[in-house]
């Protein structure tokens, strides 16, 4: 048999075969990606999807705080972007930022430019790849609401610019497709006191470490709110808060997280999502919606309902 690695382009980046992905992820769980490429940059990003077979699959990970990766692993080729796309500028009340930067640092580097409207990014542990295709939001507020335009590599190996129409934010979600790599965005702010800032900042952190478990192993919030409701108010009167299933638990903290107490598989952690689906459906009607996006394939115990 052909070795996917033999039939992939020349890159400057560089591809790892068969590469454990369990600490590239906040769950800690899950198996393998057959391949797991780091591009040097955008052109090199281009110039492998310009030579990479068409059948070949690709998934792209930002830094896995929103993911859960099954225990088979992932098939193809997983991109993951680097320090090479990291770099943020500012300039007047615009910020454009690599897609690879985090959340966190972005929020910082406003607060010192004194450019509002960033806070809430603060307490997301993403990257601004993962938070533009997420729409991730907090306290009220959404990537949408600061977004102006980010660039795509497309699945054809050519750079496209995309502005806020193209990718039809809604809640936790954007029109990209999952085989579209954002690669840098800018965003447009107000000005405010630095001071004032960092102060928004350290309340956002304080109130997040209050009311989430955010030192734990999990994978943020589980399922979406459904319209005008909470997720784990639903997940609390369909009496989960606590329950285990092998190594995985719903937080007792805040029981929207599931948690891999230390020896959780990818195989338990969907598995008690997928009882508390069934549960909260019974009870309620209510059909909650999976936030986690859950990538690759199952183990050889395969998984019923998912
Ligand atoms: C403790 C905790 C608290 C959290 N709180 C919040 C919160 O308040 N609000 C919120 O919205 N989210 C929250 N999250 C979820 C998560 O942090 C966000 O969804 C974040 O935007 C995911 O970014 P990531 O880089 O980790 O992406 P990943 O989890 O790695 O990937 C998420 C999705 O984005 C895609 N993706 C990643 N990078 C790119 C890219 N460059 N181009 C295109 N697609 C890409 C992936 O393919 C995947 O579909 C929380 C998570 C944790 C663990």
């Amino acid at each position: 048999m052909t070795r996917l690695l033999d039939q992939l382009p020349k890159v400057r980046g560089k591809y790892i075969e068969n590469a454990p992905l369990k600490d590239s992820v906040w769950f800690r769980v899950g198996g393998a990606a057959e391949i797991l490429f780091k591009p040097a940059d955008a052109d090199d990003l281009c110039a492998f999807f310009q030579g990479k077979p068409a059948d070949v699959p690709i998934t792209l990970l930002g830094v896995g705080s929103n993911v859960l990766i099954r225990d088979g692993g992932i098939p193809g080729v997983t991109i993951k972007l680097g320090s090479s796309f990291s770099k943020i500028t500012c300039a007047g009340t615009t910020i454009t930022a690599g897609a690879g930067a985090l959340d966190r640092t972005v929020a910082l580097t406003a607060a010192q430019a004194g450019i509002g409207g960033f806070s809430f990014l603060s307490g997301i542990p993403g990257t601004i790849g993962g938070a533009i295709k997420m729409n991730a939001g907090a306290y009220g507020s959404e990537i949408k609401d600061i977004f102006q335009s980010c660039q795509v590599v497309t699945p054809q190996g050519t750079i496209e610019e995309r502005v806020a129409n193209d990718l039809g934010f809604s809640y936790r979600k954007s029109l990209l497709q999952d085989d579209e790599v954002v690669v840098s965005a800018t965003f447009v702010g107000t000005i405010r006191s630095s001071k004032d800032l960092e102060q928004e900042i350290a309340e956002i952190l304080k109130e997040r470490e209050a009311s989430q478990p955010v030192r734990a192993r999990t994978g943020g919030s589980t399922f979406k709110n459904p319209e005008g409701m909470k997720a784990w108010q639903l997940i609390d009167a369909a009496g989960f808060r606590g329950r285990t299933l092998g190594g995985a638990l719903v937080s007792e903290k805040h029981c929207n997280f599931l948690i891999n107490t230390g020896t959780a598989t990818a195989h338990d952690l969907e598995a008690l999502g997928n009882e508390i689906q069934k549960h909260v459906l019974n009870q309620s009607g209510i059909s909650l919606e999976w936030e986690i996006k859950r990538l690759g394939t199952y183990d050889k115990k395969g998984l019923k309902n998912a």
